[in-house]
Formats: structure tokens, C-alpha cells, sequence
């Protein structure tokens, strides 16, 4: 593995306040300019680096290498008459293709990040972005295509669909995602990629089997495969190991990894499993509401 640690753990220091927006600029060859992080308006990263070295790093970043980018996060909920803040001015910068564990202690806001990423939920304050593109602020209808087209998710209890078949359950993100016309119009090549990404995952023996008669380890390749049937660009998990034993848990991140390397799928992992982190390109610790540091293999 060689990716520059240096360069995917800057963070990034685009468009100051005040500075025009450049709307209309042509792309560049390398991909889209700071300036274009600029779209939505009220979208400014200006966080300071945390150290000169990551001020040179961050001098040196491609911006087109930025896969998902979160700045200023906060997130708190009530509980009653008292406010609990979670998320108290997160920054974390993704790159494309990287493989990123998150880690922290239970109650320490990893579910609350990775639905805050996933735009499943919003933040307080703060944005976040995806291919150089505002999204925390998207209309739901724009989120919920966001999510289905672009983003796969896998969690920790799997969230299969318990009468469907294994097969069936993986192509549900496709029925979701298209009529039911243009999905049946396509039925025997969405059952193909299906049947390959279920080879792939190593479950191609199990597509008639509903989740009851799979392992631990056999329900979370198929959530993987379910997570992957729209060819996502990024992976967002939950614990994906958090219910399985520690060899299975091995498994399935061997898994991710292979993903991450053959499809460049940028994978997002939240644990609070240490061990298993490490697996990961970088490692990141989520403590006191913000990404506190991380660790370069
Ligand atoms: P983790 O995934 O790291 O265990 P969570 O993000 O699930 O942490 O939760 C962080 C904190 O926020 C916890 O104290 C939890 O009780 C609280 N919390 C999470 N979701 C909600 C919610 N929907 N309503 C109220 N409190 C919540
Ligand atoms: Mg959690």
C-alpha cells in the first residue's frame, strides 16, 4: 500500500470568506478546482491546519483527490430539557480510493457521523462534501438519490430483509432505486451483476437462502453485496465486525479491502474495535466530539 499519508491527511484550506465564488470555471484536467466547493454558497472550508506540516501537506493536496470532506461538524441532541452535544466541530477529509477506520468509544458519536455523512440526518452546523459538491444541505429528494446511487452503507445487524432471498435482498437497492417498468425491463441483467457481486463476496452457493439459514459472516457479505449492487463510489459502515466473531471479522475486512483496491471504492468505517482499525489505510480517533488524530500505517 502505497498511498501518500501526507497528502490524504491534510486538511483542506479552500475559498476564504469574502473571496468571489468562481461559478462557471471550467474544470481543470486534474478535476475541479477549490473554488468549486464554493457551489452551494454558503459553503466555505476555512479550517486552519493543525500543525505546519500539515499546512505543507495541505499546499501539496489535489483537491480533485477529496473524496468526502466534513468541516465544522456539530451535532447534539436533546434529551429532555438538556441539550447533549455529540459532534462539537468535526473535520475529516477522505480521500478518493482511501480506506479510512474511525475509531472511538461506544457514545462517542460514530453512528451520529456516519448519518451525518450518509445524509441520512443533518448537522447543527457545518458541511459536508462529496466530490467537491455541498451536500449536507440537498433537497431529500436530491439525498435519498445521493444515497442510492452513489453511497452503499453496511451495519452492524445487516438489515436484511428477512422474507426475501439472499439474491433478492441484494437487488433490492435497484428496485428502490428505478421504476418498477425500468427495473423489470432490466431484470435479467440486474440478476447477472447480482449473482457476480454475490460470487464475488463468496455467497454465489447461497442465493435461494433467506438471511435465517446464513452465518453472521454469510449476512454481512450479503449486505456488503446489497451495499455494492448500484456501484457506489463510497462505502459508509457501522460496525460492519461489531457482531461477529474476531476470525469473521477478519474475513469481512479482508473483503472490504479487496473491494477498496480492485473497485476503488472509498470505504468509511467507524469501530470502536482497535485491532481491527488497523486493518485500515489510516486510523482516526473520534474523541470529544471531534477527529483527534490519526495514525498512518
Ligand atoms: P456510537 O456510535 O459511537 O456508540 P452514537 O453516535 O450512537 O455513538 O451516539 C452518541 C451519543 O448520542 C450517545 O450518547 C447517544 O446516546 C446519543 N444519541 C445518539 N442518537 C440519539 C438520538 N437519536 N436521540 C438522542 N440521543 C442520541
Ligand atoms: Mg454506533
Amino acid at each position: 500500500m502505497n498511498k501518500s499519508h501526507e497528502t490524504i491527511a491534510a486538511p483542506i484550506t479552500p475559498h476564504r470568506r469574502g473571496e468571489p465564488h468562481a461559478h462557471g470555471r471550467a474544470p481543470s484536467d486534474s478535476g475541479l478546482q477549490l473554488d468549486a466547493l464554493g457551489e452551494a454558497d454558503s459553503g466555505h472550508i476555512t479550517r486552519e491546519p493543525a500543525s505546519s506540516d500539515a499546512s505543507q501537506a495541505a499546499d501539496d493536496t489535489s483537491l480533485a483527490m477529496v473524496h468526502l470532506a466534513a468541516v465544522g461538524l456539530k451535532k447534539s441532541y436533546r434529551k429532555g430539557p438538556v441539550e447533549v452535544p455529540v459532534l462539537r466541530g468535526l473535520d475529516l477529509v477522505v480521500a478518493q480510493g482511501e480506506f479510512l477506520a474511525v475509531i472511538g468509544q461506544s457514545g462517542s458519536g460514530k453512528s451520529t457521523l456516519l448519518h451525518l455523512l450518509g445524509t441520512l440526518d443533518g448537522p447543527d452546523e457545518g458541511e459536508i462534501y462529496f466530490d467537491q459538491r455541498r451536500i449536507d444541505n440537498l433537497p431529500s429528494t436530491q439525498r435519498d438519490r445521493l444515497r442510492n446511487e452513489r453511497f452503499g452503507m453496511i451495519f452492524q445487524f445487516y438489515h436484511l430483509l428477512p422474507e426475501l432471498s439472499t439474491l433478492e435482498n441484494v437487488l433490492a437497492p435497484l428496485m428502490i432505486g428505478q421504476s418498477t417498468w425500468g427495473f423489470l425491463k432490466n431484470r435479467r441483467k440486474h440478476v447477472a451483476t447480482a449473482t457476480e457481486l454475490l460470487e464475488l463476496v463468496g455467497l454465489g452457493h447461497r442465493l435461494k437462502h433467506t438471511p435465517r439459514e446464513l452465518s453472521g459472516g454469510e449476512m454481512q457479505r450479503a449486505a456488503i453485496a446489497r451495499a455494492l449492487i448500484t456501484r457506489p463510489a463510497l462505502l459508509l459502515a457501522d460496525e460492519p465486525t461489531g457482531n461477529l466473531d474476531h476470525a469473521t471479522g477478519l474475513e469481512i475486512m479482508k473483503l472490504l479491502h479487496s473491494l477498496n483496491r480492485q473497485e476503488n471504492l472509498t470505504i468509511v468505517m467507524v469501530t470502536h474495535d482497535q485491532a481491527l482499525a488497523e486493518q485500515a489505510d489510516r486510523v482516526v480517533r473520534l474523541a470529544d466530539g471531534r477527529v483527534e488524530g490519526q495514525t498512518a500505517e
